[in-house]
């Protein structure tokens, strides 16, 4: 018999309610809660199958250092005392900024990791941080930064009320809409639609979004800005 755990899913911005079957220490299954108030019983696969991941024989669960061609076990001590070793000489050799360290979401969603990982750059004095959002959305900071003084005041379109909506180069049917946290992109686009609204996706390629809902509007790659600009 398992017991039920009410959580929610810390992937992306979607932030999906879950519900974690447990069995003694063992997580057996996990599945969408269905009576979660945002998210309403929508959780993709990513969400459902974390407890694949954390069993997985492939998981990293001590430091493992490469001698040639294959891997060995080491201990924590040795891997520390190396690891410092190295970074020291190439930051004494070229510059503090030479030692980059990229964080992806889920690790940005951890407690403790957006704390240490900056910690650890700002002690050794390197401003290379990189992450997931400095790849795909780092416009939208920057430009946020220019329009409003502060980079993370991020307009979000009202979707519940919006009439037309022009989707440029995205595609959430994918990504889930995290940036925008919102859940079941198929759900919300259907639902613009059924209320009498407009979608038109512009996109070099015909997208799954595209194929869910609205209209979908070829564009020539590179040429986003001057579609813009014609606005
Ligand atoms: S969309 Fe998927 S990855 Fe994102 S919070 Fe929901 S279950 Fe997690």
């Amino acid at each position: 018999m398992s017991n039920i755990k009410h959580t929610f899913c810390r992937i992306c911005e979607s932030l999906c309610g879950l519900e974690v079957h447990v069995e003694g220490n063992q997580v057996v299954d996990i599945k969408p809660d269905t009576r979660h108030v945002a998210t309403n019983g929508f959780a993709c696969p990513k969400g459902l199958k974390q407890h694949h991941l954390f069993n997985s024989p492939d998981r990293l669960r001590y430091p493992m250092k490469r001698v040639g061609d294959k891997w060995e076990r080491v201990s924590w001590e040795q891997a520390l005392t190396e690891i410092g070793e190295k970074v020291k000489s190439i930051t004494g050799r070229f510059s503090a900024d030479s030692v980059a360290m990229y964080v992806g979401t889920a690790a940005g969603f951890g407690v403790l990791h957006p704390a240490f990982a900056q910690g650890f750059m700002q002690g050794i004095g390197s401003k290379s941080m990189y992450a997931s959002a400095t790849q795909d959305c780092s416009n939208k900071f920057a430009v946020a930064e220019h329009l409003y003084g502060f980079p993370f005041t991020q307009p979000f379109p009202d979707l519940f009320h919006t009439n037309c909506l022009i989707v440029v180069g995205a595609n959430p049917m994918v990504s889930k809409w995290s940036f925008l946290q919102v859940p079941n992109p198929s759900l919300h686009l259907k639902e613009l639609e059924r209320r009498g609204g407009k979608i038109f996706f512009v996109d070099p390629r015909k997208t799954e979004s595209a194929k869910v809902a609205g209209e979908h509007v070829f564009i020539r790659p590179g040429t986003d800005v001057f579609f813009y600009l014609s606005f």
